[in-house]
């Protein structure tokens, strides 16, 4: 069954908590946290304390999005905040295949991101080969308020067809202006993690969560 992350980007931090909580009632599987470093992408948001400080309330998987430079360079710090999974892009780092080793060394799971623009063929059969899920952005990562980028759905059809084949167990996770109108599409594509946002926090998070997972386990 395919699993709802809300992104924590588009959460009110004044109503954490309770929001947090709204997200596991209603069943929300995994929390995505957006972590930005104002040089891969052009903004800030949250670093190791803030996930360290929510850690403690929530059972949730925590998925740390890491649009960050070099993110092998945080890989144990994060761990140790308490991510259960890191993914970090494939035009961020040196090395990928380096940078998922020490995510995999820590005990979390490992995933690879691409960019809107970044060709599948760079995403070599070795990194697919070890990594925990690949994540396909479906707007330009790190600003706010996006159109989803209609050739994505190709994109996931296509990195479907790869992971059929060349790592199976591999969760194809989707990231970047998800709602309503376009989540049953990305699912019939074959993505099995949907990242959404505003279109959760927009209005009654319960509701919207709720009427999310009837959409995507309609599929
Ligand atoms: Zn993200």
């Amino acid at each position: 069954m395919p699993k709802l992350a809300p992104s924590l980007l588009e959460a009110d931090y004044c109503f954490l908590y309770d929001q947090l909580k709204i997200m596991e009632k209603a069943g929300a599987d995994y929390v995505h946290i957006d972590v930005m470093d104002g040089a891969f992408v052009p903004n800030l948001a949250l670093g190791m304390k803030e996930i360290q400080s929510i850690r403690p309330v929530t059972e949730l998987v925590f998925d740390v999005h890491m649009m960050v430079n070099e993110p092998i360079r945080y890989v144990r710090q994060m761990k140790e905040a308490g991510a259960d999974i890191i993914t970090v892009h494939l035009e961020a780092c040196e090395d990928p295949q380096e940078t998922i080793l020490a995510i995999k060394e820590t005990g979390v799971k490992a995933g690879i991101v691409l960019k809107p623009d970044t060709k599948l063929s760079e995403l070599s059969e070795a990194i697919i080969s070890m990594v925990d899920v690949v994540q396909l952005m479906t707007v330009q990562p790190g600003l706010a308020g996006q159109k989803f980028i209609p050739e994505s759905l190709n994109r996931i059809k296509e990195l479907r067809d790869r992971i059929d084949r060349e790592n199976p167990g591999c969760e194809i996770e989707v990231d970047g202006n998800i709602g309503v109108h376009n989540v049953q599409d990305v699912v019939a594509a074959g993505a099995t993690v949907i990242v959404s946002g505003k279109a959760l926090f927009d209005g009654d998070l319960g509701k919207n969560i709720s009427e999310m997972k009837r959409l995507i386990e309609s599929i």
